[in-house]
């Protein structure tokens, strides 16, 4: 199964942030999309990192050590980088050993520099779970009609 796949089932759409704005923002949108992740873009809307919720309270801890507030801080000042991108003709499994091994759960689909959707690791079990389970209904369908 093509990443296209899962994308045609859950949609393009991609939650973004701009690395000028402030951790609330960030806080506020993941919580108001009851997501874990957003993608940082540029004016262009090509991505330029990535922030999630692991990033946010890694910097909450460290600025509760340091006694100052992380809400003013700037996204692009916790996000994540270098950005790892998968595209819409890659093959699921691959992307889901990619995210297994690198251990993150969240990978921007990118096609011709544009940002085309998003997939999580909760999409891909999902998916393998949905074609397993249509692969048990055809073999369950095979024996009941094999006369012998
Ligand atoms: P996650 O498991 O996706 O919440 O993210 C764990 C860590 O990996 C955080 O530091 C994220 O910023 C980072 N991260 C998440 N997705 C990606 C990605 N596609 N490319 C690079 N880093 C990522």
């Amino acid at each position: 199964m093509k990443v296209r796949q899962i994308l045609a089932s859950k949609g393009m759409k991609v939650i973004t942030i701009q690395p000028q704005q402030s951790i609330r923002d960030a806080v506020i949108t993941l919580a108001q999309h009851n997501i874990g992740a957003l993608v940082v873009v540029n004016d262009q809307a090509v991505p330029i990192g990535i922030i999630s919720e692991r990033d946010i309270v890694r910097r909450a801890a460290e600025a509760a050590e340091a006694a100052e507030s992380i809400f003013t801080q700037s996204v692009q000042d916790v996000m994540t980088l270098e950005v790892v991108t998968g595209m819409p003709q890659d093959d699921i499994f691959s992307v889901a050993a990619t995210m297994t091994d690198r251990r993150f759960r969240h990978l921007p689909i990118v096609e011709d520099g544009q940002l085309v959707g998003i997939v999580t690791m909760g999409d891909i079990m999902k998916a393998e779970r949905d074609q397993y389970r249509g692969e048990i209904d055809t073999l369950e369908t095979q024996i009941m009609a094999d006369p012998s």
